[in-house]
């Protein structure tokens, strides 16, 4: 009996609870008159074309430069690579690439040629050309660079084979 007692009060409450009105949402704001709503001014509209001018060496160049190097790199090695394995080089010739100090030196003039066109690019205020050009240094650099090592082995024959046979 207690029990039923308990439950009937329980739904009762329940009931009342569900009886009172829904609360109402508030009321509008309404805007005073004479005080018209105020908006953030417009900004100024700016020439699509133009672009917010950096630093030359800012981070964004520095990293760029810091991945043509390392491009340059990649490439200086597969070139070495590919020709200890007895393939010839293509865009330069053997010998220089088989001079080692001459071949540094026009790896590292390829990289100070890219980074000075970035900076002419720069200059003429065409700053994402300029983002591009070692991005497209890069790209193109390490695909040479990986199909180096992909390149099948040729190796020439030992000395002794070509003296005995002279191919
Ligand atoms: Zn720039």
């Amino acid at each position: 009996m207690r029990t039923l007692l308990a439950l009937s009060l329980v739904l009762f409450t329940g009931a009342a609870a569900a009886q009172q009105p829904a609360p109402q949402p508030p009321a509008p704001v309404k805007p005073t008159v004479g005080q018209e709503q105020s908006y953030p001014a417009k900004p100024e509209a700016t020439a699509p074309a133009a672009e917010i001018p950096h630093r030359f060496w800012d981070t964004k160049n520095k990293s760029l430069f810091a991945g043509v190097l390392a491009a340059r790199a990649l490439d200086f090695a597969s070139t070495k690579n590919m020709r200890a394995r007895g393939r010839d080089e293509i865009l330069l010739t053997n010998e220089i690439v088989d001079n080692t100090p001459a071949f540094v030196a026009i790896e590292l003039g390829g990289a100070a040629l890219s980074v000075g066109v970035s900076y002419w690019l720069h200059r003429k205020n065409h700053h994402k050309l300029e983002r591009w050009v070692s991005i497209v240094h890069i790209g193109v650099t390490t695909f040479g660079a990986a199909r180096n090592y992909m390149l099948e082995t040729r190796r020439p024959a030992p000395a002794t084979f070509r003296l005995v046979f002279r191919p």
